[in-house]
């Protein structure tokens, strides 16, 4: 039995009581098999002359069977390439309301600027006096950066937010060895820290030790001095924390970080919800990376190309890595080698050449077609929209911390759930049948079954109300006792419930030709 909107209405008729069609596509959907299934290697999209006869010199390693290239008429791979982009979801499809990620618009201006032929078609071996437009524009992001966090120096290098923790880490390691103070090998991380904090220390041979939060969700000075030593190299606290709030504490915390003789390291993934507002460097902070992907929009990309610059204070601009910018009388130039460096002691290099271009370009286009007014204007906005999530969904699901304002994203537990038989994921699962993309779920681990949920500024009213609308009926759903709703979602996808951690434990990464028959 479907109801009205097409879903099983008890418990248990999953996808057979769905109908299925005879070809398996849904509407204008359709299935779409893998290029290997349907290539032939005879089939060419071109007419080539046929190649000439030539000798080779492989001997013994000359290929005994076809390589197997699977080939498509140009119809054919115009359709199979159409069909799969759209099974894709992104920003510009939808709400990607995902926590601790920032899934902002990407503005097209940012789009149009990074395929100009004179940055987009640059080679970084180019001699240094064809490419001064391009360190130019390195150096007006570079200087943007500077000015929002307030910090002395920056490293553009660093390829996204991991990466560029681990240039922060290794920056404040050599700062330390540089003061015969290597021995320092704890950091202190809070509990609720994105899993990429301790596994930058933990890389960089630091042992991690974890210090938890109070019961309003954020660091209590006093806990952070009761663990600070002289053995304590570094805290790395992400300001907001991962639960959205803000560290209020967090002068008094770099003070005593600083008196204890450790450095600060800024998880700077959440700058979006403060740009504009307050400036790191005024916190105490002596390095952070800015996620470009999340806080300046540019595209997270499919897992690359982003970039995470890093900040860093006067304490450690001197352990920049190389490359560098300088300028040398009216040009810039890379500093490439240590030896080069002058009086700074580079701690080393962190990428073969200097950074994202494509990504710095966009950067700064956001940064410059904003203006000061228009990116603050963005951190209340998302700040706005966070809240506004917050106060319209508090009757019905259950928020982590009530009483303290949310910052860019708002922070859930599974209370609401309590005794539904309904979890997290299932709500996740149900938000993809209306159209959402899910939250991000289980993140951060401080609070049981979360739902970290970020709007970010760019979406309207008329779009947060359909969400908060769509929430709602969710939690009218769980209420009524509509479990079937849940327990086989998503029933509209492509693609049904998958085997999660079966997809993550032994995934299937390679097509092997099935036998002939
Ligand atoms: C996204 C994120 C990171 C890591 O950044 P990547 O660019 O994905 O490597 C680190 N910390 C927090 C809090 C994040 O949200």
């Amino acid at each position: 039995m479907l109801n009205r909107q097409g879903r099983p209405t008890e418990a248990g008729e999953s996808s057979e009581a769905l109908a299925g069609t005879f070809t398996g596509n849904r509407a204008l959907i359709i299935e779409e098999p893998l290029i290997f299934e349907i290539g032939r290697p005879e089939v060419s999209g071109v007419d080539l002359p046929e190649a000439p006869k030539v000798g080779h010199r492989l001997g013994a390693l000359e290929r005994r069977r076809p390589v197997g290239l699977p080939g498509l008429a140009e119809p054919e791979a115009m359709r199979h390439y159409v069909r799969l982009s759209q099974k894709n979801f992104g920003i510009d499809s939808g709400m990607f309301p995902l926590g601790s990620c920032t899934m902002k618009h990407n503005p097209r201006l940012n789009e149009k600027m990074a395929r100009l032929p004179g940055f987009a078609d640059l080679h970084p071996l180019q001699p240094r006096a064809t490419v001064q437009g391009a360190l130019k524009l390195m150096d007006m992001l570079a200087q943007a950066l500077l000015e929002l966090t307030g910090m002395e120096a920056v490293a553009l290098s660093p390829k996204a937010g991991a990466h560029g923790e681990l240039c922060g880490m290794m920056a404040i390691k050599a700062a330390l060895a540089a003061r015969g103070e290597g021995h320092r090998s704890t950091v202190l991380v809070p509990n609720s820290a994105h899993g990429t904090n301790p596994a930058t220390a933990a890389l960089i041979g630091f042992h991690v030790a974890s210090v938890p939060a109070r019961p309003d969700g954020t660091l209590d000075p006093r806990d952070v001095a009761d663990h600070l030593n002289a053995d304590v190299a570094a805290i790395m606290l992400t300001n907001p924390n991962t639960c959205g709030l803000f560290e209020r504490d967090v002068v008094r915390i770099a003070e005593a970080v600083h008196e204890a003789g450790a450095l600060f390291y800024a998880d700077g993934a959440n700058f979006n919800a403060i740009v504009g507002k307050v400036r790191p460097g005024d916190l105490g902070v002596d390095a952070m990376h800015i996620n470009l992907h999340k806080t300046f929009s540019t595209p997270h990309g499919g897992g690359g190309p982003g970039a995470g610059p890093v900040v860093l204070s006067k304490a450690l601009a001197p352990f920049a890595p190389v490359p560098f910018l300088r300028r040398d009388g009216e040009r810039l130039a890379l500093v490439e080698h240590t030896a080069e460096a002058g009086a700074a002691q580079p701690f080393g290099r962190m990428a073969s050449f200097h950074g994202q271009m494509g990504m710095f370009v966009r950067a700064l286009a956001y940064i410059l077609s904003h203006g000061g007014d228009g990116l603050r204007q963005a951190s209340e906005d998302a700040v706005l929209s966070a809240n506004y999530l917050k106060a319209a969904l508090a009757d019905v699901m259950s928020v982590s911390f009530p009483n303290r304002p949310a910052m860019h994203e708002v922070l859930f537990d599974d209370e609401w759930l309590k005794d539904s038989g309904v979890t997290t994921l299932d709500v996740a699962k149900a938000l993809i049948d209306e159209g959402f993309h899910p939250m991000t779920v289980y993140f951060p681990l401080v609070v049981r079954g979360a739902m970290l949920i970020e709007p970010t500024e760019s979406e309207s009213k008329a779009s947060l109300d359909l969400f908060i609308a769509t929430l709602r009926d969710i939690a009218l759903s769980i209420r009524a006792g509509e479990t079937a709703r849940f327990a086989g979602a998503p029933y509209f996808a492509p693609r049904r419930r998958l085997d999660e951690t079966r997809a993550a434990r032994s995934p299937v990464l390679r097509w092997v030709k099935p036998a002939a028959e």
